[in-house]
């Protein structure tokens, strides 16, 4: 543990913190915060502090409403962007009802759920994203354009690249709050970025995304862009994706992917985990691309991957077996997008694993460079599902990943259903443009 009730309350002393966010996310995914004065710490520290819980649900409204937040005393920061006036904390918060238990749509619980099961097989999940996004121009009201900044330059790298400076500031803000960034650079399409940062524990880990996102939504705007985790922007272009590097660790520590005797470095837990990842890959997809758009990015030509399968290539397997230094054995997971509830990405991505070991499901062979290059075919049954509704379809035939979601599963449904019956009744510009003067 980092901090007790009495570190934060010193360190809202000294640094003079005049308002502390808690905060959650809701089903969707999106970042939510109640903002309290420092007269209310103790309150909150003590997790006495209540909400309308409704709002955590998407769109759905439940009959119960009053929650509290329960505050993880390890996820308290300040952010390092308002230090001129009142300097502001936050504590990330996990939901309970009033009856003391769990509030079973909140998806930081779910994410406990199953790294608690996990637990009880002896294994730790250790997850590294890599976070590709945009960076747009902003039009006179400030509205976001899709004009990327870096359109006319993007060989032209070097001071005066708006982007270079971006990320740089990016990156210092987020080491001021305690990430350990690896890398950052230029992504393949024009005005697109990536940033990864190191490995850790999946609530961790989960927790640190939601505060990337807000960072890095919040830079841009200091430097008058802005940033979008949109998986496909623009059409003919890379899509975002949002990588998901992941091995288990036994109680020592130890990478138990790893088996020194395996060509590929990869032990007989680290192929069965493959195996369930592959197995259930399609109802995972509903929730690691949860968007209309998410499928827009899924396509061939794009490094984005399609096909169910793995590799050591990387052109677009699902999943790519990283070359391994040391006993770095890895699995990437290639087709999660930074559009994802991250809580609920990486509770079906363990879940689905964890099947895998259980049921000692074997990953079929590796996929060869003709597969790879392969155009995927319309009635191809190896590819990931090609729009939200045939996701979502995928996902309710799969009871595996509709356990890991518990009471999640009904409220994702629906919200995700209003989402699609509203893409759906629209007449799109590619319809109009094709058929208007063919018929
Ligand atoms: N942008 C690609 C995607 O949509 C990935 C590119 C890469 O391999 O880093 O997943
Ligand atoms: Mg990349
Ligand atoms: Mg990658």
């Amino acid at each position: 543990k980092k901090y007790t009730k009495a570190d934060i309350q010193r360190i809202v002393a000294d640094e003079d913190i005049k308002f502390i966010r808690l905060q959650f996310v809701d089903i969707l995914g999106a970042l939510k915060n109640v903002a309290i004065t420092v007269d209310q710490l103790d309150k909150a520290l003590n997790g006495e502090i209540m909400f309308d819980g409704s709002s955590i649900s998407g769109f759905v409204r439940m009959e119960e409403s009053d929650m509290y937040l329960i505050p993880d005393l390890d996820t308290f920061v300040s952010f390092p962007w308002r230090t001129h006036q009142s300097k502001v904390a936050r504590l990330i918060c996990d939901i309970y009802k009033t009856t003391g238990e769990p509030y079973g749509d909140d998806p930081r619980g779910v994410l406990k759920h199953a790294i608690a099961e996990a637990e009880t097989m002896g294994y730790a999940f250790d997850v590294r994203p890599e976070f590709e996004f945009f960076l747009f121009q902003t039009d006179e009201n400030g509205d976001p354009t899709t004009i990327t900044h870096d359109k006319a330059g993007y060989f032209d790298l070097g001071p005066m690249d708006l982007g270079e400076n971006v990320r740089r500031d990016m990156v210092l803000t987020l080491e001021e709050m305690g990430f350990k960034i690896r890398a950052s650079h230029h992504e393949d399409a024009p005005g697109q970025h990536e940033i990864d940062f190191e490995s850790a524990d999946a609530i961790t880990m989960a927790d640190q995304i939601v505060t990337f996102k807000l960072v890095v939504k919040v830079v841009a705007q200091k430097h008058g862009l802005h940033a979008t985790f949109m998986p496909k922007p623009l059409s003919h272009i890379n899509g975002s994706g949002m990588h998901i590097n992941m091995k288990l660790k036994d109680q020592n520590g130890k990478n138990i992917f790893y088996d020194a005797q395996d060509p590929l470095k990869l032990s007989q837990t680290a192929y069965y985990f493959l195996g369930g990842l592959l197995a259930h890959s399609k109802a995972i997809t509903a929730i690691t691309n949860p968007t209309v758009n998410s499928y827009k990015r899924l396509v061939p030509g794009f490094e984005a991957p399609v096909h169910i399968g793995w590799s050591t290539s990387n052109l677009s397997p699902l999943v790519r077996i990283p070359t391994v230094r040391g006993e770095e054995a890895l699995l990437e997971l290639r087709s999660p997008d930074p559009s994802c509830n991250p809580y609920l990405g990486l509770s079906v991505i363990l879940k689905a694993g964890l099947d895998g070991i259980n049921n000692k499901i074997m990953p079929p062979e590796m996929m060869n460079s003709d597969q790879l290059r392969a155009i995927s075919n319309i009635l191809s049954e190896d590819t990931l599902p090609s729009d939200l509704k045939e996701a979502i379809i995928e996902l309710s035939k799969d009871p595996v990943i509709k356990e890991a979601l518990g009471n999640v599963y009904d409220s994702y449904i629906k919200a995700k259903g209003f989402e699609w019956d509203a893409y759906q009744k629209q007449v799109h510009a590619w319809e109009v443009d094709t058929y208007t003067s063919r018929y």
